[in-house]
């Protein structure tokens, strides 16, 4: 007879909004278990989901490494220094993306012991509001166990939208996980879709030496970015070798013997292109499948994403949901907040998250990173602002590094001068919205980062100077 075994908190998905709300319920005293299904490439179960697994960290692995290789074939030398035969080992870089990867997810494994935390292998199916059942993975001959807890979380993340014109074959036609993991450099790559995941994985390999194309069905590139911004950024990346031809729908593909063939539909009519390989980027939707969502009654919205309240609270008593599968903003950072959150209100606390100054950054080089509205949402709202806008070329550091490429733009309210939006096209812009994010987040004035000191030399004078900019006093520009 299968036994069931009690707690106060059964976090479904180990991810970054399920291992931060399950390591965060365990610090406030809570008994808590966390039952993931991730499998890593050699089969072994991995915690941190897509992001730790194939997504955040390996990504940003891949793209630091094709950066130095970049660097060093086009930039060194305007420092006098010259590398001959300077080489490139994709197979060496993998197995280094691997190791970070190794690292970082038995950091939180180790992070789960600390606390106290109960890691589940296998697949947490709801069975009502109070109740878990938690399947073995394929070739465990591990029993089915049942939990049962007053508070049920789920996190079970989100997974790649597929096109049915180019399904994956794991070879030729390969996701972001495909594209993380090929062992050398495609002579010709194709990406369907130029947002955040597309660009950064067509930067990677057009580094490494691919001719890139990358087709958007769109016509405005980067629609979310601030306009100003991402049209300086298209003009860059083009000039990087990326081939990014907006306005071209994918209409069909079909193997050849060396590779893919695309058909799409572009301003020019229809065009044909032939690639080795092809990468499908076109965006991630929620993961519920295996969860028994319908079975147990819990509410999902017509595009697959858990209902909640502001709370995190779904239709069912007890059983909240966070991450990329309540939808919004699908970012790390973003589902690890509500994680935090939702641990802190089961706890009789008061967590919350401020949707407001979710950062967002693309890992281009240069970067390209922003915190609250854009100029067009405030003219559709309707808001008076005002805006200072201010170049890297003007920047002493910049020049120094040889990264003078970018601005940043401040954007307050005419009325209150509040910080309404931060845009960075730029080097380091990763780092350097940290400073706007804690701005916004305690109300800060475009006068306050103005009459704030900024270290000299540094990238963060930008910011400065962008700030005086509002108020038309920039001072090197
Ligand atoms: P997930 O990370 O999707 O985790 C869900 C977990 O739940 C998984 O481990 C899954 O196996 C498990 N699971 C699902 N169903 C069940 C079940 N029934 N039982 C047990 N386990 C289950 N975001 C950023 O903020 N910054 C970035 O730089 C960034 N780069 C990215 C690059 C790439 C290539 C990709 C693909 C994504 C990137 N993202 C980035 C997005 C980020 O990975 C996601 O927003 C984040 O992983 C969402 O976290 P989550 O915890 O909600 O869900």
């Amino acid at each position: 007879m299968t036994t069931t075994k009690n707690y106060d908190v059964v976090v479904i998905g180990a991810g970054p909004a399920g291992y931060v709300a399950a390591i965060r319920c365990a610090q406030l005293g809570l008994k808590t278990a966390c039952v993931d299904e991730w499998l890593d490439e050699h089969g072994n179960p991995s915690l941190g989901g897509p992001c730790l697994n194939v997504g955040c960290n390996p990504s940003k692995a891949l793209l630091d490494s094709s950066h130095h290789y970049h660097h060093i074939l086009h930039q060194v030398k305007d420092h006098g220094i010259t590398v001959d035969g300077a080489r490139i080992d994709v197979v060496a870089m993998q197995r280094r993306k691997s190791k970070v990867v190794t690292m970082l997810t038995r950091g939180i494994a180790g992070l789960f012991k600390k606390n106290g935390i109960e890691r589940l292998v296998g697949t947490g199916r709801l069975i009502g509001s109070e109740k878990v059942t938690v399947t073995a993975l394929k070739g465990s001959n591990e029993p089915e166990k049942q939990l049962s807890a007053k508070h049920i979380i789920i996190a079970t993340g989100s997974h790649p939208i597929s096109l049915p014109q180019t399904p994956i074959d794991g070879v030729n036609i390969v996701d972001s996980s495909g594209a993380l993991a090929f062992e050398e450099v495609p002579q010709r790559l194709g990406v369907i879709g130029a947002g955040v995941i597309g660009l950064e994985l067509g930067s990677v390999w057009n580094r490494l030496g691919a001719k890139v194309t990358v087709l958007e069905a769109l016509e405005d590139f980067l629609p979310a970015v601030d306009r100003d911004l991402a049209s300086d950024a298209l003009q860059v990346f083009k000039r990087q070798g990326l081939d990014i031809q907006l306005g071209s729908r994918l209409t069909a593909s079909a193997r050849t013997e060396t590779g893919v063939r695309i058909s799409y539909q572009g301003p020019q009519g229809e065009r044909q292109i032939e690639v080795d390989k092809l990468v499908v980027a076109v965006g991630r939707k929620a993961y519920t499948e295996g969860l028994g969502a319908e079975q147990a009654g819990l509410e999902l919205d017509e595009r697959g994403f858990i209902v909640v309240d502001e709370h995190w609270q779904t239709n069912l008593q007890g059983v909240l949901a966070v991450g990329d599968v309540i939808g919004g903003p699908m970012l790390a950072h973003k589902g690890s907040e509500e994680g935090v959150a939702v641990a802190e209100r089961i706890a009789g606390q008061a967590g919350h998250v401020n949707y407001e100054t979710v950062p967002w950054i693309i890992y281009t080089w240069p970067e390209i990173a922003w915190v609250g509205s854009t100029e067009d949402e405030l003219k559709n709202q309707g808001i008076d602002y005002r805006s200072g806008t201010f170049p890297f070329m003007a920047i002493g550091r910049a020049r120094a590094m040889g990264e003078a490429a970018g601005k940043i733009k401040i954007i307050g309210d005419t009325n209150t001068d509040r910080i309404l939006g931060v845009h960075i096209f730029g080097p380091q812009a990763s780092e350097l919205i940290a400073e706007a994010v804690v701005a916004m987040e305690c109300d800060a004035s475009t006068e306050d980062l103005a009459r704030t000191i900024h270290a000299h030399p540094t990238l963060a004078e930008a910011m400065h100077e962008a700030a005086l900019a509002v108020d038309d006093r920039a001072i090197h520009f």
